[in-house]
């Protein structure tokens, strides 16, 4: 392999790691700690609300193995078409550019065959997410924002939960640990939750972060304390001699640099078709509330069998993040579907939520960077090896952010994939 040591690991050179969301930081700390100069690039802060890792619902979720598309789904289509109020729906004026992507997402999802496949690699990339997190999170003296108290499912009875039995059977075939919460363990675990829900499951092994902000600019306090460069600056392409990369060109200077990882989310499918990549990317569009002045909030992160969303008592509030919005990046949020997420606290939390002046609310539109087939790109683009993806993490990049990370750090390193990466080659598009 050019540029690399009679050991077969790549030379140390300088890394450009286009954007400082979770995937971009983590995999940049991990490059910078097998030996190499590290520069992050961002047209935003780290932190910033641009970024999906921002405003997300803050779920570390070990047993995050499940894609959205699954059998039955198409059925469920023209029905989201059509209810303005549900959890997934469908910008019609983008229907037609988001056709191809569409058709590629059910068929990735028409067969428990499939799945199953599937479940096995998101889960090497989301199984030991809590200690990852806290690997890094430690090091960045930012540990107490990690809250280990578990997530869970909440349904209204039994009953409910019996059409998701496919998927836990999955989990604990996994070893995911999780347990059946009955309603009066419920009630003492969460007594300010509506009396309509009274069964639970739980993750017990899942935690939440209480500040993604304070998250994220703790990771780049801890790059840039360890000698890695922050660059705000947006990319544009790359330069290329002979197929090695020699620099990767901003709207400002160019980054001299031996690699390069795209790491800008939503964005990324125009630089991956620079470096000779053409992966079907599109944004599942999500909105969060925050309640602040939501005082008697849950113990633990949730999630309404009914909305889909996660109810996550961080410190700046009460966050209820979710909703799928298939639209184009550029078109203008729709804040109706913030009321949507607010309807919800309101219903949990009748005597926390009802009645407070929702005026002091915060609300965010944010952009899941998805990919059709529920896992994301990872690995060498096919024009260069210096340019590795990592982009495509859909609903749960934070869960799958560390594991990300050490795949990343091992294309750009030369060493021995941590588990198996052909899942996730972008050529398999
Ligand atoms: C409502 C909602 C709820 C969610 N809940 C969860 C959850 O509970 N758990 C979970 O695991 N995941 C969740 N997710 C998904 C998760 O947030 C994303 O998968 C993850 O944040 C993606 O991280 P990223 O670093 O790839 O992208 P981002 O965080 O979006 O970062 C990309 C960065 O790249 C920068 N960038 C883009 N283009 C360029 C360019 N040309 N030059 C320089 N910089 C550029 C951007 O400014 C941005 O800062 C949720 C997402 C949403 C929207």
């Amino acid at each position: 392999m050019a540029g690399a040591n009679v050991s077969g690991h790549a030379e140390k050179g300088t890394v450009v790691v286009i954007g400082a969301g979770v995937i971009g930081l983590l995999s940049a700390l991990e490059i910078q700690s097998r030996g190499h100069d590290v520069i992050v690039v961002d047209g935003g802060n780290p932190g910033g609300d641009q970024s999906a890792s921002y405003g997300n619902g803050a779920w570390l979720s070990p047993g995050a193995i499940m894609p959205i598309s699954v059998p039955g789904l198409w059925r469920k289509i023209p029905g989201y078409l059509l209810d303005p109020n549900g959890p997934f729906v469908i910008r019609w004026r983008n229907l037609l550019g988001l056709a191809p992507w569409l058709w590629r997402f059910v068929r990735a999802g028409d067969s428990w065959e499939k799945i199953a496949v599937c479940a096995k690699h998101r889960f090497a990339l989301c199984h030991d997410t809590v200690e990852g997190h806290l690997g890094f999170a430690k090091a960045a003296g930012v540990e107490h924002l990690i809250s280990r108290t578990g997530l869970m499912f909440v349904y209204s009875s039994k009953a409910d939960a019996a059409p998701e039995k496919r998927e836990w059977d999955m989990r604990r075939q996994f070893g995911v640990s999780f347990s059946e919460i009955g309603e009066a363990e419920l009630r003492e675990l969460e007594p300010g939750l509506a009396p309509h829900y009274s069964f639970g499951m739980r993750l017990n092994d899942g935690a939440f972060l209480r500040d993604t902000r304070a998250y994220l600019e703790a990771l780049a306090a801890l790059l840039a304390s360890r000698g890695g460069r922050m660059v705000r600056a947006r990319v544009t392409g790359f330069s290329f001699r002979d197929g090695r990369l020699t620099a990767v060109k901003t709207d400002r200077d160019a980054l001299s640099c031996t690699k390069a990882v795209i790491a800008a989310g939503a964005w990324s499918a125009s630089l991956a078709k620079a470096a000779g990549n053409n992966v079907p990317l599109v944004s599942e569009r999500g909105y969060h509330i925050v309640l602040p002045e939501v005082q008697d909030r849950p113990r633990t992160a949730l999630m309404p069998f009914d909305g889909k969303m996660a109810v996550t008592p961080t410190a700046a509030g009460l966050r209820i993040a979710g909703q799928v919005e298939l639209a184009s990046i550029a078109t203008p949020p729709d804040w109706r579907r913030t009321d949507i997420l607010y309807g919800y606290a309101e219903r949990m939390f009748p005597d926390a939520v009802r009645g407070m002046n929702d005026k002091t609310a915060q609300r965010w539109l944010g952009h899941r960077p998805s990919t059709p087939d529920g896992l994301p790109s990872i690995g060498p683009s096919s024009f260069s090896n210096d340019v590795v993806h990592a982009f495509g993490h859909g609903h749960s990049g934070m869960c799958q952010a560390p594991a990300t990370a050490r795949l990343v750090a091992a294309h750009i390193d030369g060493s021995p994939a941590p588990f198996a990466p052909d899942a996730y080659r972008p050529q398999r598009f």
